[in-house]
């Protein structure tokens, strides 16, 4: 299905995409970043090694829980994690999960030029081959960083062998996103090319014409259990969903450091609720990793712009 630039991004959440086969397939992903690596307190790579580690517990800890309900995810590691522990990518391994790059090390890819992104996304993918021997084909930007103003990642995505990326956020925050982005999986047509490349954007609800982020990070935090298991099965009756967590939201012992609002609340709040919120997603739904979900393909293409009005 094509869609022309008439029809472009304008998609309702009553959409059926995904549905080809007449089954959706819900996703759990994992970023795999320690807790001072992510862009709420903007800490220097060359200063991540006065931090705690915490990355090998946290991420044992998600571990064992998905041995426990027996399902698949995709992780979206870090290269400069793949450097520093490359026995947290064993142990994902052998554990049967999938390895996505997160980049190398969580810098914003809509504050970067092409080049020095592609040299990120090339690094990140060569530090986790290394470990794993497999293509890295899966890509997360950091903090969801690509979108309409830097659309040219996309391509520099396909380009480096990437077939899925998940760096789309369908709603605007103080890092990043636009609420004109589609909510739902597609293949991205740049000035009319068509990419293979299949973009899964995160997972919000639509109603009266706006859209609410609960499916992962301190939205899925902050939210009541009751309202994200009812917001995840009413988008899950249309299209496939996506739950993403990091190992380090479910270490409530994690060092506290100063940082500036809102990053100060949101990277604290409600850590305690986490394991309890995954594990009752993991109970009431079925998940897959990003690759065994799109595999069936029959994704729309969409039409994305540089700028929307
Ligand atoms: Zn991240």
């Amino acid at each position: 299905m094509s869609l022309t630039e008439k029809e472009d991004v304008r998609c309702s959440d009553d959409n059926t995409y995904g549905l080809v086969t007449g089954e959706v397939k819900n996703i759990l992903t994992i970023d795999v970043e320690d807790w001072f690596h992510t862009n709420d307190f903007n800490i220097r790579k060359e200063d991540w090694s006065s931090y705690e580690s915490r990355i090998r517990r946290n991420t044992e800890k998600v571990l064992e829980i998905l041995d426990e309900y027996d399902v698949k995810a995709t992780f979206f590691v870090l290269g400069g994690v793949a450097e520093s522990e490359p026995g947290v990518i064993r142990s994902i391994i052998e554990a049967g999960h999938e390895i996505g790059s997160h980049g190398s090390y969580h810098e914003m890819a809509d504050r970067m030029e092409p080049k020095l992104f592609r040299e990120d996304v090339r690094r990140s993918c060569r530090s986790i081959e290394d470990i794993t021997g497999v293509k890295v084909i899966e890509f997360r930007a950091p903090s969801w960083s690509i979108g309409p103003g830097n659309i040219w990642a996309l391509e520099v995505l396909e380009e480096e062998g990437i077939k899925v990326d998940s760096s789309f956020q369908p709603f605007k925050t103080f890092l990043s996103g636009n609420s004109k982005l589609p909510m739902h999986p597609f293949h991205p047509v740049i000035e009319g090319r068509r990419l293979g490349l299949i973009e899964f954007p995160s997972t919000v609800i639509g109603f009266l014409g706006l859209r609410m982020p609960f499916s992962g990070g301190a939205y899925l935090r902050m939210l009541p259990e009751s309202f994200i298991i009812w917001a995840f099965r009413m988008v899950t009756r249309k299209r496939p969903g996506m739950i993403y967590v990091h190992p380090w939201e479910l270490d409530t012992e994690q060092p506290h450091i100063e940082s500036e609002f809102p990053f100060n609340i949101s990277h604290y709040k409600n850590l305690d609720t986490t394991e309890r919120k995954m594990r009752r997603l993991l109970k009431e739904f079925d998940f897959h990793s990003l690759s065994v979900a799109v595999q069936n393909d029959g994704f729309p293409d969409i039409v994305v712009k540089a700028q929307y009005p």
